[in-house]
């Protein structure tokens, strides 16, 4: 390691804990955050500070919000009758993308992987259930064509099954081991048309 004063080394060191930023790439955002102006760098701490601060888990569906219920749960216009079930909020902002939704979501927050200790308990199962009344007449599984997604689906479809619902499957557009975030709209709305119903 390069001989730095120890508030750059803190801050590289910061910003190397984040998601694909290596060591080089540290150094360079801590050298450009240092050359920033002071007003600028405050906005930037703020931001983040307070992002973290003003979010937080809709308690019914799992979503990132400010507010609880969040917008979409609160949205009177949306049916209750289709629940899309999904991994994460950035799932919810790709489908809503698509325009083409006008369901409620159901967020999971993760995927039941063994290999990792999670497991049903761990990811928004329960709460999901909870909401299945007789208003709710299809549950739609977008979580990720992965095996941990795909094993996450048949897991909810076997609770899910026996209580009477629809329970459908987006059908493969999105190429496995894809992402439903980095689907483009056109691709994901064809996914979400062909989806089927799981017997
Ligand atoms: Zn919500």
């Amino acid at each position: 390691m390069e001989k730095y004063a120890a508030p750059i080394l803190r801050l590289i060191e910061e910003f190397s804990k984040l998601p694909g930023i290596g060591k080089k790439t540290a150094q360079r955002l801590s050298f450009y955050v240092l050359d920033m102006k002071n007003e600028e760098v405050i906005n930037l701490a703020r931001a983040i500070v307070n992002a973290k601060k003003h979010t937080k888990f809709c308690s019914v569906c799992g979503n990132l919000t400010d507010e609880d219920p969040c917008e979409i749960c609160s949205d009177e216009e949306r049916t209750k009758k289709t629940i899309c079930v999904l991994e994460d909020a950035r799932d919810v902002a790709a489908m809503e993308r698509m325009k083409e939704f006008k369901g409620k979501y159901h967020v999971l927050n993760g995927n039941i992987s063994p290999m990792d200790g999670i497991g049903p308990e761990d990811i928004n199962i329960k709460s999901l259930i909870k909401r299945l009344d007789d208003s709710v007449e299809e549950v739609v599984l977008a979580t990720n064509p992965t095996i941990e997604g795909e094993a996450t689906a048949m897991y909810i479809a076997k609770l899910i099954k026996p209580m009477g619902i629809k329970v459908t499957r987006i059908a493969h557009g999105i190429p496995i081991g894809g992402d439903i975030e980095y689907t483009d709209e056109v691709t994901l709305a064809k996914s979400y048309e062909g989806r089927t119903e799981i017997r």
